[in-house]
């Protein structure tokens, strides 16, 4: 049966970068025997602008009955001041919240010939490949009680941090099966030493591990993983830990390899249908120009076909088109170097579906 693939391209660069994903799926079902079909829905300051809603039920009943969603990117400063529930991130939010993405996975990539454009020396990240598996909805982002109210004549903020053992065990087992699948080993990342909810969180993990008996798990303290991902961040394979210690491990992972530009990230539900797109915004600032990288983009397609579509055959090959694309010399200005020939985001989604075709 085909699968259904649902675009929503939202804002600012969004649109240009996910034209590129979609010519590159293109050049896939050209290449190898895939049958997919494909349909579009607004979603952000696109579908506020149409329908004064950044998620309007008819984008939310696609991304339903899709197998899985390409995304591009929402926001920008024509939608700042409007009313907060109506905002283009908001819709995002709902999103996931609707379609229960609770499993983000960011994988922090560092194809060799980028290892220059990291701040860390090219011998500590060359060949970085660390796959992050965050928690996406719960934790202190949605615990119960939180506010601001007065007390004893002065205002007082307060959130909760929570995780039950069945959210724990959920995402332990996605993380565990990945490991499983690639590198075998496990590091997951508490603050058991202060916080009893991450004390729980490395019970549970500890528990699971008698299932995997393949994989190798580790523990570290959040204070000390985020040392260690500057220091040696090749020693990890796979990382699995909370929303809040997950935002900010995967944008400093993300760091390491130099450029926003070529980080692809996927959220997923227990079926494995899953939301796909760039770890980046929309760019507001080269929106139009036709200079924004699109490789995140494409990569996040590969991770689609591999998670939710298990076509990891395809997947791979787009990753090596990608690749290939480097190791011609071709360079988007974000990535761009001397001795290497700069392209327009179209000229590099190209190469990447000339690539895929010839392989
Ligand atoms: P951003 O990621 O959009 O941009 C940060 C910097 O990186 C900018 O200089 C931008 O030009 C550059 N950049 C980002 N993607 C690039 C690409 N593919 N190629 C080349 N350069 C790229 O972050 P921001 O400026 O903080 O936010 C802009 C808007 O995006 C805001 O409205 C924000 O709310 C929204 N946002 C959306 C998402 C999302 O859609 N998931 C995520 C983060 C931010």
């Amino acid at each position: 049966m085909s699968k259904q693939i649902l675009i929503m391209p939202g804002d600012g660069i969004g649109p240009e970068i996910v034209a590129e994903a979609v010519k590159v799926l293109h050049a896939a079902t050209a290449r190898f025997d895939l049958d997919i079909s494909t349909d579009e829905a607004l979603v952000g300051g696109a579908a506020y602008d149409v329908h004064g809603d950044p998620l309007p039920d008819v984008s939310l009943d696609k991304a339903r009955a899709a197998d899985a969603i390409l995304f591009g990117s929402i926001g920008g400063p024509k939608w700042d001041a409007i009313e907060r529930s109506k905002r283009p991130e908001r819709g995002l939010l709902r999103l996931r919240a609707e379609l229960g993405l609770f499993a983000n996975l960011r994988p922090a990539i560092l194809f060799p010939q980028l290892a220059g454009a990291s701040s860390l020396k090219p011998e500590v990240v060359s060949g970085l490949d660390i796959l992050i598996v965050r928690e996406l909805t719960g934790g202190i982002y949605f615990g119960q009680p939180r506010g601001i109210r007065e007390e004893n004549g002065e205002r007082v903020g307060f959130n909760t941090d929570v995780y039950s053992e069945s959210e724990i065990r959920r995402i332990g087992k996605v993380a565990f099966e990945l490991a499983r699948a690639r590198g075998k080993r496990l590091c997951s990342v508490d603050k058991a030493n202060v916080l009893e909810v991450t004390e729980l969180w490395k019970e549970v993990i500890n528990d699971l591990a008698g299932d995997y008996p393949d994989v190798e798990v580790s523990h570290m303290y959040v204070d000390n993983a985020a040392m260690q991902l500057v220091r040696a961040p090749k020693q990890f394979d796979v990382m699995v830990t909370g929303n809040l210690f997950g935002d900010i491990l995967s944008d400093e992972a993300a760091m390491l390899t130099g450029s926003i530009g070529m980080l692809p990230s996927a959220s997923l539900d227990q079926q494995r249908k899953g939301l796909y797109e760039p770890c980046h915004g929309s760019a507001p600032d080269i929106a139009g120009q036709g200079i924004a990288n699109p490789l995140a983009t494409i990569l996040s397609l590969a991770m689609l076909l591999r998670y939710s579509l298990d076509r990891g055959d395809v997947a791979t090959a787009i990753e090596a088109a990608v690749e290939a694309v480097l190791e011609d010399g071709l360079r988007t200005a974000d990535i761009h170097t001397d001795g290497c020939r700069k392209v327009s985001t179209a000229e590099m989604g190209d190469a990447v579906a000339a690539r895929l075709k010839a392989s």
